[in-house]
Order: C-alpha cells, then structure tokens, then sequence
C-alpha cells in the first residue's frame, strides 16, 4: 500500500495509488500504462528462465535478438494484416515523438501544410507539436468550455495537405472513430494516431489511403518506452534536414530498426503480445471482446436513471475509455465509490493525469482487461448504486 505523506491523510486511492490491499488481486483500468493480459505476463515472466540471455541484457545486433525482432513484425503484421508496401518500425519516443516525428518527416519544408483533425486532447497537442515544424490546418469541434463533444468534418481537409492527422480513439474524452475514414483516392494520404486503440479492431489500409499509423505500446500492445510505427513506402525519405535521426523514419529503416540501440525488452514484450492477439483471433476477436467489454459498462449508465452519466452520444463513444461521473460528480460520493472499488481491488478509475482532475472517471478496458474482469467492474458499479437509493 502507498505510504501517503506524513502531513496528508488523503486515502492512497484517491491520490492515484494503484495498488489494492494487500490480499486483494488488482484489476487495473487505467488509462496507460495498464495490465497485459495474464497469459502475456507469463510468457515475459519465463523469458528470464530461458537458457538465451533476457532481450533486457541481448545485444540489439545478436543473432539472439534479430530473431525476436522479426518476430515481433511477423507477428505484427498478422495482427494487423499489414499490407507488403508497409515498413514495421519499433521505435523511441512514445505518442509524443510521433506528434514530432509525422511533422519532421512527412512535411519537406516549414512551409508545408497538413490536415489536423482535432476532436481531443491528444490531437490538439500533436497540432501543436506540429506547428513547431511546419503549418498545420487545423480543423478542430472543441466547445467553448474546453471540451469535446463530437467530431470535426474530415471532408473538409485541405486539398494542398501534405498528409490529413487524425487520433482514432481520443483517450481521455472518450471518443473513437470505429472505422477509419475513407476520403477517396484524390485525398491526401491519412496519418493516423491509434496508440489507444490499434489492434482492437480491424484497418483498411488501402481504402482508407493510410500513410502512416502508429501507437505508444502502453495501452494496447506491450509496455511504455518503444512506439510501433507502420509507413507506407511511398511517405519516407521525405523528412527535413533537422529530423533527428532516432526520429528519422528514412535513416530507421535503412538501419533495419537499428539506427541506434532499440528497446531490446520492449521489442519481446510487443512480440509476445502481438502473438497473443493472433493466437486469440487477431482484431476481429479483439473488437468483439472490446464491444462487449463497453456495452457492459455503458449500459449500466444508460440504465442507472443518471446516477452515472457519460459525456459522449452513442455513435462516438469510445470502446477503450469509459469516462463517467457518480452522482452528478458529487465529490463525496465519488471519493466514496473509489474507496470502496479500491478496497475490492478494482483501481485505476482516476488517475494522476496533467489535464487535472475533472468530474468524470474512466475505465479503460484495453487488450490487457478480460470480460470477466470487466464483469467484476459492472457489478460493482450496480452494487454502489442501490447502496445509494
Ligand atoms: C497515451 C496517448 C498518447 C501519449 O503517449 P506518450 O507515450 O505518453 O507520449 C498519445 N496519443 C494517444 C491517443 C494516447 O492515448
């Protein structure tokens, strides 16, 4: 249990401690990092005991390790069914390298000009990485008060853009786009920030013209510190000459993903993950457990007569992150409820985040949350409601 400081007494939970009582099993709902799922955290855990050294401690240019990078983009692209005119990279950096890196390698000049549709927090800040760099257009739906309650007009790009930006499943606000658009084949090509919910359904690579997607592994794929990053062959060799090269899409892959020493450890859990999702039905079973795993939770606040509520209509609500508010936000029942959720292991509902602690909460139901898992969420919720009537 998290010590608190000696001059607080605020409850560890709701200073975003994650760790439950100590006999009490964890189900981590955060935003990210989270759990893997159970079978995953074995295989990692039996890589120590197996007769090669750790990929922790394995040269990144051992015969050893190149066998687990090609593992991890065999794998990868099964998973993802990733088209043979796409490049695979296991790159540094995280989400945000990426908001730098798109720029720096896709736009050739300060004064070229892309798309940014911004219908959230993450794709605002990469807007605003972005305008580091080059001229983003931006086109954005956020409400007067700060928040985002639908999706701009993606046919409203601008024809002289470089590539269209987008975040398919904006983390904190709740909001996804269960498909990827398909502007036609004259539109600029689509760059597309899946860190929250690649995998979990599938992609049209060619229809929906993508030139690059990439997500942070610590959502859906692996853990903090490697970001997979899939471009398509046609959209590298283009980069500025101040793209640094560990962010240089061109100078990676020439160097085979070993520009300079990658994330050995990182590499073998995404490998490991990745074989999971292939072994379990790659993203068609991924977005039925995913579809399941959100109706459970969202159904429990349309049904609870508002007790719960949840920011966003039905047709972009996020099957990743479910933020809802308790009792109209009421502080002292909110604190109560993720008392009582902590106290049955269930923890992650709030998290330190830089945006501030706003009313809603958030489940987050990634790759890593089982549906019995979420279960145990459901009727917790249900639970805390009828001890409140
Ligand atoms: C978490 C997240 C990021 C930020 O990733 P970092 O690895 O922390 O840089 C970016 N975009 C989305 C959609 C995210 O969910």
């Amino acid at each position: 249990m998290c010590q608190s400081t000696p001059t607080t007494t605020v409850h560890p939970v709701l200073d975003g401690c994650l760790t439950p009582p100590a006999d009490v099993k964890a189900i981590n709902f955060s935003p990210g990092p989270c759990n893997l799922p159970e079978q995953v955290e074995d295989e990692i855990k039996a890589t120590f005991d197996a007769p090669r050294a750790s990929s922790m401690y394995l040269s990144h240019r051992s015969p050893e390790f190149v066998k687990i990078l090609q593992d991890a983009r065999k794998y990868t692209k099964e998973a993802l069914c990733v088209p043979d005119n796409y490049e695979i990279l296991f790159m540094h950096g995280g989400g945000h390298g990426q908001f730098a890196a798109v720029p720096l390698n896709l736009m050739s000049s300060p004064e070229d000009k892309a798309t940014y549709l911004v219908n959230g927090t993450w794709s605002k800040r990469a807007a605003a990485e972005a305008s580091k760099y080059g001229k983003p257009v931006v086109i954005s739906s956020e409400n007067e008060d700060g928040t985002f309650t639908s999706n701009p007009d993606a046919a409203k790009y601008d024809p002289d853009s470089k590539y269209i930006y987008m975040c398919s499943n904006e983390t904190v606000n709740g909001i996804e786009a269960y498909r990827l658009p398909k502007l036609g084949p004259d539109s600029p090509p689509l760059v597309v920030d899946g860190s929250s919910d690649l995998t979990t359904k599938p992609i049209e690579w060619e229809e929906s013209n993508i030139g690059v997607i990439y997500a942070c592994a610590s959502k859906n794929i692996g853990h903090p510190g490697l970001t997979l990053v899939i471009i398509r062959n046609d959209m590298y060799g283009k980069q500025q000459n101040i793209c640094p090269g560990v962010l240089c899409y061109e100078d990676n892959i020439k160097a085979d993903n070993a520009w300079n020493t990658s994330c050995t450890f990182n590499i073998e859990v995404t490998a490991i993950m990745m074989k999971w999702i292939c072994q379990e039905g790659a993203m068609p079973e991924m977005e039925k457990r995913s579809i399941i795993k959100s109706s459970m939770i969202y159904d429990v606040i349309d049904n609870s007569n508002g007790f719960y509520s949840t920011p966003q209509e039905k047709s972009i609500r996020s099957r990743m992150n479910v933020p809802f508010d308790v009792a109209g936000g009421d502080v002292e029942i909110t604190n109560e409820f993720l008392i009582k959720a902590w106290e049955q292991g269930i923890i992650g509902l709030r998290t330190k985040t830089p945006f501030g602690v706003g009313k809603y909460l958030r489940a987050s139901l990634y790759n890593g949350i089982s549906i019995q898992q979420t279960e145990k969420l459901k009727e917790y919720m249900i639970e805390f409601m009828e001890s409140k009537k």
